[in-house]
């Protein structure tokens, strides 16, 4: 039986590292940025270097140990998509690397400049450009409070978003998955994104334009297929959003009863369960009460009524319903999840885990890491348009103190076995079903591999 092995990230990290520039090709590049774009666009200054070198990485023990200490060399915040396309152009001319940057707020080291070079940041691109039915069209660098702002005004809301609400559509499209809303909309690549406008390297004269499914090689692909410079994705029609905190003395009925909820029309925007042991490094809140199992959703005012119904059904109670606690509640989700854990514990490490045995076996699934603790959030892994309702499931992550990557992986192992879906969070090398189109669009775009070198796997022997 083969093992489960750490990825080889100490040696693609000192791969990527061979890309960084020469002092002589750096020089003249900063001249030509100099020469090129407006004072206030472009930075050497060490803070901000610093700060564009680093992403949520930290929430890993394996990656903080093996992240190499480079910084960007320099970084400039485009406004626009001329100015963006003239940095890019001129870095690809000097033959420096390029990495583009939301918020940084990405898990793996995604948005780390492993070659040094230029982080063009984004965030300063955020201007919401058109809302139309169904669509909404902005800058790369808007984050998802301006964008869901601009969505409500017109009776709409963004169809899905990260929890981290202050990041960037195009950091999300470039790092994420899904999030709020993915219960009823599902992941990035279902639909959810409508055209992209994308910098190559080198630029072409305007930025390539894609449409539908040709903007899957873009989704989750760490920008090695091209910077995303503007994003047209899917809104759906506003709700009246409320949030319901309930608990239980028993972790099956609680979970029951969030089946319960995933099934609920309309759909919640949010399902997200957790065992006593979690709760315990949340912070103290009289709606989490000390010693049961936690069953919070964010659902449709009009739905308050069968939520509690289904929660009594299960031998649980209805701690809180209060509208204003939509956005905290959601910071009880998905990887705000570790966040919040390792605040009260620092010694834990997450996986990402998905699966029926979450449901039918989690005491096994906790037992593949000593210590383990679960938690689940409502999505929607297996999508069939025809019947919406269909695959409304739960994943989520397991928790455990972390001893050494031997130990971990090994749980991976186990749980594979077990036949639970696992997403590793310590690796920043691209990876899944999607990696040959994004090989494919990455030589295609990117001929001399300037962009976020390192995070495509090695394909050739080292
Ligand atoms: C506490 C916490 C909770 C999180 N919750 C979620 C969640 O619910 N769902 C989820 O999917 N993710 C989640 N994440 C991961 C991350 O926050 C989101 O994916 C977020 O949307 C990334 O946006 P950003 O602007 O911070 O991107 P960054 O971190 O800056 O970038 C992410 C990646 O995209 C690339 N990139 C950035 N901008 C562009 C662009 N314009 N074109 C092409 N590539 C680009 C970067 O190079 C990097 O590889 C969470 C992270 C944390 C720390």
């Amino acid at each position: 039986m083969s093992t489960v092995e750490p990825p080889p990230l100490a040696h693609v990290a000192q791969r990527a590292s061979r890309r960084a520039p020469s002092p002589a090709a750096l020089a003249a590049f900063l001249d030509a940025l100099a020469a090129a774009l407006p004072a206030d666009r472009v930075t050497t200054r060490e803070s901000a270097r610093l700060a564009a070198s680093r992403d949520g990485a930290y929430l890993s023990p394996l990656l903080s140990a093996v992240l190499p200490e480079r910084l960007a060399d320099v970084v400039v915040l485009p406004r626009s998509t001329e100015q963006l396309q003239t940095a890019v152009r001129l870095a690809h001319a000097h033959g420096v690397p390029v990495v583009p940057r939301g918020r940084g707020t990405g898990n793996y080291g995604q948005a780390v400049p492993l070659a040094g070079g230029l982080v063009v940041d984004l965030s300063e691109a955020d201007r919401v450009l058109e809302v139309g039915t169904g669509w909404i069209h902005a800058q790369a660098g808007a984050t998802f409070v301006a964008l869901e702002a601009a969505a409500r005004r017109t009776g709409q809301e963004i169809a899905m978003m990260p929890t981290t609400v202050g990041s960037t559509i195009g950091g999300f499209l470039g790092g994420g998955a899904g999030g709020l809303g993915s219960i009823e909309h599902g992941w990035l690549w279902e639909g959810f994104v409508r055209a992209l406008e994308v910098v190559g390297c080198p630029p072409q004269d305007q930025p390539r334009r894609v449409y539908g499914a040709q903007c899957l090689p873009y989704l989750h692909a760490y920008g090695v297929t091209g910077i995303i410079a503007t994003a047209t994705v899917k809104l759906a029609p506003a709700r009246d959003w409320t949030a319901v905190l309930a608990s239980f003395p028993d972790g099956a009925d609680a979970t029951q009863a969030g089946l319960g909820l995933l099934r609920l029309d309309p759909a919640p925007r949010m399902v997200s369960l957790d065992e006593p042991a979690l709760i315990a490094t949340y912070p103290a809140d009289p709606a989490l009460p000390e010693g049961r199992h936690s069953l919070r959703a964010v659902v449709d005012v009009s739905l308050v009524d069968a939520v509690a119904a289904l929660v009594t059904a299960h031998g649980g109670r209805i701690d809180k319903v209060d509208a204003r606690a939509v956005g905290y509640v959601s910071t009880l989700s998905f990887n705000h999840v570790t966040l919040r854990a390792k605040r009260a514990r620092p010694e834990l490490c997450h996986l990402q885990v998905g699966g029926t045995p979450l449901i039918t076996d989690p005491d096994a699934v906790r037992a593949a890491l000593p210590g383990g603790m679960l938690h689940l959030d409502g999505m929607r892994p297996f999508p069939n348009l025809a019947d919406p309702t269909y695959g409304r499931g739960f994943g989520g992550l397991l928790l455990a103190p972390f001893h050494d990557a031997a130990t971990l992986y090994a749980g991976v192992q186990r749980l594979r076995e077990l036949g639970v879906h696992v997403v590793d969070p310590h690796t920043w090398l691209l990876g899944g079903p999607a990696l040959p189109g994004i090989r494919a669009a990455a030589s295609a775009n990117d001929p001399d591999g300037l962009l976020n070198p390192g995070k495509l796997p090695l394909d050739e022997p080292a």
